[in-house]
């Protein structure tokens, strides 16, 4: 092992770099949960926490990874049996779609070449085949963390409403959310899934619900089996600002910091500047001479970049020299696209100099990696840089 200095560059798509602000807030004393300053900061933190998600809702937090909000997005809302719509935009989709077939769920899946979003045309024409309405819910991953894909939400739920379909609307915003603009309220979404360790700059360890009146009186009738994720104690124990179950106290902490310096900075600024990253790290990999996964330009995304490789050249080769000799973690490639692509995170606590610092480690270590390049790719990522 190499010693390295200075901090290691963790450029991966989540987990992201967690601010010296959050490890300070979470770095505490553990309080008693059933006490009164718990009370405080969990009241306080269930208000401040909305606006992340656009919604003035009810938002369910758990000591859990993503993957555990998946499940109770399902099983809050759904029987056992019921269709539900689901779409193949990548590695994530296909998993949320294993998980609700495990749960009991019967799927459509709709194919899809890892390159694209959900196309809300195909949302249309299966939703206004459905004239039973046997279809129960549509499952959307708004970024497709395998692909640096954003599907068009507004566009989704758009379709749903002229099909006239009473389905229920959950999207997957993990990679999304305080990155790229989103609105669960204003949008029509009934669960909101997401997670601490990405663009929210935490570590690892919270899932979020944030959850529709459409969603909440669903889960009368709702009878998949549930213990630990049901919504119903939850939110009345939050009520008063408690829980059914221990809560991570001091990922609380670190939550409020989090949220914080999200307002502070405010959110319309927080997505101009993912943009911008995630519109400098294209043209460095346009100029490399080298392919965006993304094949539509209206769904890149603004928290990744999927690079895509020749044939000839393996992704993991190049990863593994950038972490040797730069110490940088990238994405691997993954599913049935492993060894073909690499992805760069460029979302969360992240400025215009880690961007100039993450794309030349990229440059050095494909050219390392034998990877004919153009040096042009950095210095065109770096006028969109100086552009402002
Ligand atoms: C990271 C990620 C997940 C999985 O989250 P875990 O916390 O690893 O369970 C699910 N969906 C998307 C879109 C993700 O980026």
């Amino acid at each position: 092992m190499t010693a390295h200095s200075g901090r290691h560059f963790l450029q991966i798509p989540g987990p992201t770099n967690v601010p010296d602000r959050v490890l300070q807030a979470i770095a505490q004393p553990t309080i008693d949960h059933r006490g009164p300053d718990f009370a405080e900061l969990a009241l306080e933190l269930l208000q401040r926490v909305k606006p992340a998600f656009g919604t003035s809702g009810p938002v369910v937090i758990y000591p859990s990874s993503g993957t555990g909000a998946w499940e109770a997005a399902l099983v809050n809302t759904l029987s056992p049996g019921d269709r539900v719509l689901s779409f193949e935009t990548g590695h994530f989709a296909t998993l949320w779609r294993d998980m609700a077939e495990r749960l009991g769920l019967v799927i459509d899946f709709v194919p899809g070449d890892w390159r694209r979003g959900v196309d809300p045309r195909v949302v249309a024409e299966r939703l206004a085949a459905d004239k039973a309405h046997s279809i129960a819910a549509v499952m959307v991953v708004h970024n497709e963390t395998s692909t640096g894909v954003t599907s068009r939400v507004p566009e989704i739920r758009a379709a749903i409403d002229e099909a006239d379909h009473p389905a229920l609307l959950l999207v997957d915003t993990i990679s999304s959310l305080a990155s790229i603009d989103y609105r669960h309220e204003e949008w029509g979404v009934d669960v909101t899934v997401s997670c601490s360790q990405k663009g929210l700059m935490l570590p690892p360890g919270l899932g979020f619900n944030a959850v529709s009146e459409k969603a909440l009186a669903a889960t009368a009738s709702a009878r998949l089996p549930k213990s630990y994720w049901d919504w119903a104690p939850i939110l009345e124990a939050n009520e008063r600002g408690y829980y059914p179950y221990t809560p991570p106290t001091n990922r609380f902490y670190g939550l409020r910091e989090a949220l914080l310096l999200l307002e502070e900075e405010g959110l319309p600024n927080v997505f101009a500047r993912h943009n911008r990253h995630a519109e400098a790290t294209r043209a460095a990999v346009r100029g490399w001479g080298l392919e965006v996964l993304c094949a539509d330009e209206r769904e890149y995304s603004s928290s990744l970049t999927a690079v895509l490789m020749g044939e000839e050249h393996d992704a993991d080769k190049v990863r593994r020299i950038i972490l040797e000799r730069f110490d940088m973690s990238l994405g691997a490639g993954l599913g049935k696209l492993a060894g073909r692509v690499f992805r760069i995170g460029h979302l969360g606590d992240f400025n215009d100099l880690t961007l100039a610092g993450t794309l030349s480690g990229v440059q050095m270590g494909l050219e390392l990696a034998g990877v004919p390049v153009d040096p042009a790719g950095l210095q065109a990522a770096l006028e969109v840089l100086r552009a402002g």
